[in-house]
């Protein structure tokens, strides 16, 4: 279950163990999730061994939880796992910022994944294709019958879709079997079903087939948020229309030259990628696989703006800005989503439970959602710093703690350092931190 208020005054001037009994009451979760976020409690050396090859350790990152989300009516708390500063707070800043209209609304696609299998040395490609195509209730029977358990739950292979492609070693015929996944990220399901069906598929085609595999351009599983911002909630103090609505006009021109630009494309989603591949990591999920869908899929539904013809496209922003006839601003994200509740480590990583658990989704549907618009969140904090101050200035306050260590600090002096640089107003730089941490040690 989601929880009842996700919006926590104070949250972050507990210490990190008050921060996290904190969760446990409000999230309702067990003992062994709070243990399992504290250092000693993740991930065992047996469990790390069982998952991977050629186990030496293990590697920490800090877990941050982002506040204040309302999605689709519920509160949700969302964690995060990342190094970079700034980006958890910057989520949580902006999804506080949509509340009066209601916060983030989604409109997911069923979870329908592809599966690929290629087959070359066809002698009559369109032939082939028709005879495919005339045998789907066989080829969707045969794929549903080696997953019982995902058919139960209401899953399976839906329908069956063929195309003949040019390539560098001659045509190919390429069969997508679309496979509803329900609950699972579906790659071992879709690779089983494929690999199923060969024999058959090279029967009916007369040619030979050889790869077998799941597609991640997840073009039929696509997570849909959009959020309404008024000028009020973007203005700095919470009530200046006139100084709003520069900044709405400011995030939208962003937005058009992340639009017009792959250069300024590629920097916009890696900043939609810091919450996104954080959550998904925070939720055991195969990020590797949700990263390739979003980028490619910012090339597939993108026609090239210079000549906006259907078969030119170019990389482009996965988030759409605009304002609305009442001068709010609208922001939505859609992307494949392929994630999974059961299967992959989601269900054998300790830490991964307990963020799962934080966030109380019992669906991949709600989860995709969840991440979804932690994106669209992290899109706007970044596009609003970089409209006004720059997205030095914010970073670097929550950055210069790391800087003091680097430069030195011991534990007693990195907060004094960072405070006095943070109260000086002067630009935060490694020299600056360096004189900082010099002149605390000659007092
Ligand atoms: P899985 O095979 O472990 O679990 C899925 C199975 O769980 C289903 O086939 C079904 O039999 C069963 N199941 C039980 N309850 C279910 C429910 N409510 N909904 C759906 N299925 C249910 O996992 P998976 O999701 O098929 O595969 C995910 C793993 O595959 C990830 O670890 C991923 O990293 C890996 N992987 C990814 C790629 C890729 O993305 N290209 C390729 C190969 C493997």
């Amino acid at each position: 279950m989601p929880v009842d208020n996700s919006r926590l005054e104070g949250f972050y001037k507990l210490p990190v163990s008050e921060r996290r009994e904190m969760l446990a009451e409000i999230a309702n979760l067990k003992k062994e999730h709070v243990e399992a976020w504290s250092s000693n409690g993740e991930l065992d050396e047996d469990s790390a061994d069982r998952m991977i090859e050629k186990v030496i350790g293990t590697y920490s990152l800090p877990i941050g939880v982002a506040t204040n989300f309302i999605i689709d009516g519920d509160h949700y708390l969302i964690p995060f796992v990342l190094e970079e500063p700034s980006v958890v707070a910057a989520a949580s800043n902006m999804a506080k910022r949509c509340l009066a209209n209601g916060g983030f609304t989604s409109n997911n696609d069923d979870p329908i994944m592809i599966g690929q299998i290629q087959i070359v040395g066809c002698k009559n490609p369109e032939m082939a294709k028709t005879e495919i195509l005339a045998s789907k209730n066989e080829l969707i029977e045969r794929c549903n019958s080696v997953d019982p358990i995902l058919v139960k739950f209401g899953g399976g292979c839906r329908d069956i879709e063929v195309r003949i492609i040019d390539t560098d070693s001659g045509p190919m015929v390429i069969v997508h079997i679309l496979v509803d996944c329900r609950d699972a990220m579906g790659a071992n399901a879709v690779n089983t079903m494929a690999e199923t069906i060969e024999p058959t598929i090279e029967a009916i085609s007369k040619g030979t087939v050889i790869l077998r595999i799941i597609s991640n351009l997840a073009v039929h599983r696509l997570a849909r948020v959009s959020a309404i911002f008024t000028p009020e909630e973007m203005s700095e103090s919470g009530d200046d229309e006139a100084r709003g609505l520069e900044i709405i006009d400011g995030v939208v021109q962003a937005y058009h030259f992340a639009k017009a630009d792959p250069y300024r494309a590629t920097t916009h989603n890696k900043g939609i990628m810091n919450a996104i591949s954080s959550v998904a990591l925070a939720c055991g999920q195969d990020w590797r696989a949700i990263e390739s869908g979003a980028h490619s899929y910012a090339t597939y539904k993108n026609p090239c703006p210079e000549c906006n013809c259907s078969n030119c496209k170019t990389y482009g922003s996965l988030t759409k800005w605009e304002k609305n006839s009442e001068d709010n601003l609208v922001g939505s994200i859609e992307l494949p989503m392929a994630v999974g509740l059961v299967g992959g480590a989601v269900r054998v990583h300790p830490a991964a439970q307990a963020n799962v658990a934080l966030i109380g989704v019992e669906s991949a549907d709600d989860l995709a959602k969840v991440i979804a618009a932690s994106g669209l969140a992290q899109n706007l904090g970044a596009l609003r710093a970089l409209a006004t101050v720059g997205i030095q200035a914010g970073h670097m306050k929550l950055h210069v703690r790391n800087m003091a260590v680097t430069a030195g600090a011991e534990d007693s002096e990195v907060d004094i350092v960072a405070s006095r640089l943070r109260d000086s107003g002067a630009r935060i730089t490694q020299a600056a931190v360096i004189e900082a941490l010099e002149q605390l040690r000659i007092e």
